[in-house]
């Protein structure tokens, strides 16, 4: 685009001679011929050059440049005047007029002053534009900075960065309490002498200069387990710029691992003993131990079938465990779900079973309960589990009564029975998967171990608790606190 160019001058001739030539020259030409009528201009306009006579009718030239310079900064000022002499080119230049123009001026000194004017301001625009965009990618990089900082300081990892030099150049938090040295202390100090005592010791094994790319090893900070890895990191030549010691904290993983190896012995431990007596009974009846007559093995056979059918539950509880597990907390929103129902439902389910016993069964619901934000369906495994055990533990001429009431906690639905109860030493790992009371009153009371685990874990996904009282010989209370 051609560049635009005011003149303003209160000499007709000069306005019509400069508009002239600098349109012949290809640039779009305004002119004025006093202060005010640039200023007008001016406000509606954006002139790559201004020519500015010194003195105007209405306003002095350097006062009318600088209230245009307010408005258009980016605009080149040439001075032309018929009273030029060097002080007055010294003052103008001093008050920020680009070049001087002296009157009279030839045509080819009017262009070339353009070009200048025009050639500068191209350069002046550039720097503009560099310093801006420096400015720009500072301020980017201090908040990139700052937020790396606030990144890695609130890590729940331990991050320890050391320069080339073998400096601490960089510590958070965690770090500073895996190692147990006041905030801001390890910053600037040598590793060798920051690691030397405590549990990262062995870190210092990658700080020499013979020393593998990485180090990995596990640590113990008194009750926490941590999974430490020192690495290199490098410029774009390969340069080692320093090290990065990481600590993450594995307790939880580590637990859950030997969790599992546990779980996993006692699977195989209840998967064998059935299928061991399953065996032996096969082997009985394959060997003919007792006889051709078929009666004398009936008793085998019904225990066979019992062994079956435990081996069959034991399945399905597994199958629930990992199902809960698996579906975890992403679970959508359950409920509402009424509790009478479900309680009935219960009942009804154990009725036979209670009259086989001799217990009685019975319900004791307050009225007025409000809905439950958990799934029909897990309430209904929570009770039949409770319940079930209620009568399992019973003795005969016993009773189970299963209670609902609001209390200022929530919704409390208690199973209470006057069975055998649960020996203190139990209580706090009833629940615990597989875990089952080895008493002479549960001897030959079939189960798993598993029930009271998947009971929890239900509970525990509706945000509910459970509490357990209990006293040998007396009985027990399982009281399941929803919040509502
Ligand atoms: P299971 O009944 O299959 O053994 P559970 O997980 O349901 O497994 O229960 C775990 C253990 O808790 C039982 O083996 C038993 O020792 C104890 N227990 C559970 N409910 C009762 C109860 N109502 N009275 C006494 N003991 C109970």
């Amino acid at each position: 685009m051609a560049a635009r160019i005011l003149v303003v001058d209160d000499e007709p001739g000069i306005r019509s001679g400069v508009g002239e030539i600098l349109a012949l020259e290809g640039y779009t030409v305004d002119t004025a011929d006093c202060g005010r009528a640039a200023q007008e201009l001016v406000s509606g306009t954006s002139y790559d050059v201004m020519f500015l006579d010194y003195r105007l009718p209405d306003v002095d030239g350097l006062t009318l440049f600088q209230s245009i310079r307010q408005k258009s900064p980016r605009t080149m000022t040439c001075m032309i005047t018929a009273y030029a002499n060097i002080e007055t080119a010294i003052f103008a230049t001093r008050q920020g007029i680009d070049i001087f123009l002296p009157k009279p001026f030839s045509p080819d000194d009017l262009i070339s002053t353009v070009d200048t004017l025009l050639g500068t301001k191209k350069l002046r625009d550039e720097a503009e534009r560099l310093r801006l965009a420096h400015e720009a990618s500072l301020r980017q990089l201090a908040s990139e900075q700052s937020q790396t900082h606030s990144l890695v300081a609130s890590l729940r990892d331990g991050v320890l960065v050391v320069n080339r030099q073998g400096e601490i150049a960089l510590a958070n938090r965690s770090m500073e309490e895996i190692l147990g040295i006041d905030s801001g202390k390890l910053l600037r100090t040598q590793v060798s002498s920051a690691l030397a005592e405590g549990v990262l010791a062995p870190a210092l094994a990658a700080f020499s200069p013979d020393s593998p790319a990485s180090v990995v090893f596990e640590a113990e900070a008194g009750l926490k387990r941590l999974f430490v890895t020192v690495s290199g990191f490098y410029d774009e030549t390969g340069g080692l710029l320093g090290r990065i010691v990481t600590a993450v904290d594995i307790t939880a993983v580590r637990r859950m691992a030997v969790e599992k190896a546990r779980f996993t012995r006692t699977l195989v431990h209840e998967l064998r003993a059935p299928l061991t007596a399953l065996k032996s009974i096969v082997e009985v009846m394959r060997d003919r131990s007792l006889g051709n007559d078929l009666d004398p093995y009936m008793s085998f056979l019904a225990r066979a079938d019992e062994r079956i059918d435990g081996l069959g539950e034991l399945i399905s509880d597994l199958l629930s465990l990992s199902r809960i597990e698996h579906e975890g907390a992403v679970q959508a929103p359950a409920g509402p779900t009424k509790i009478a129902p479900a309680v009935y439902e219960a009942a009804e389910l154990w009725k036979d079973r209670a009259a086989a016993a001799s217990v009685t069964l019975e319900v004791d619901l307050a009225s007025d309960l409000p809905a439950l934000a958990v799934s029909a369906e897990d309430l209904s495994t929570i009770l039949t589990n409770l319940v079930g055990n209620a009568l399992k533990y019973n003795r005969p001429g016993g009773n189970v009564c299963i209670g609902g009431v609001r209390t200022s906690e929530g919704l409390e639905i208690a199973v209470r029975d006057t069975g055998i109860g649960i020996d203190p030493a139990n209580l706090a790992r009833i629940g615990e998967e597989f875990f089952r009371e080895k008493r002479s009153e549960t001897k030959g009371i079939e189960g798993n171990g598993l029930g009271l685990a998947i009971v929890k874990r239900l509970i525990d996904r509706a945000a509910g608790r459970l509490r357990i009282t209990s006293a040998p010989g007396s009985g027990s209370e399982f009281r399941v606190i929803f919040p509502c």
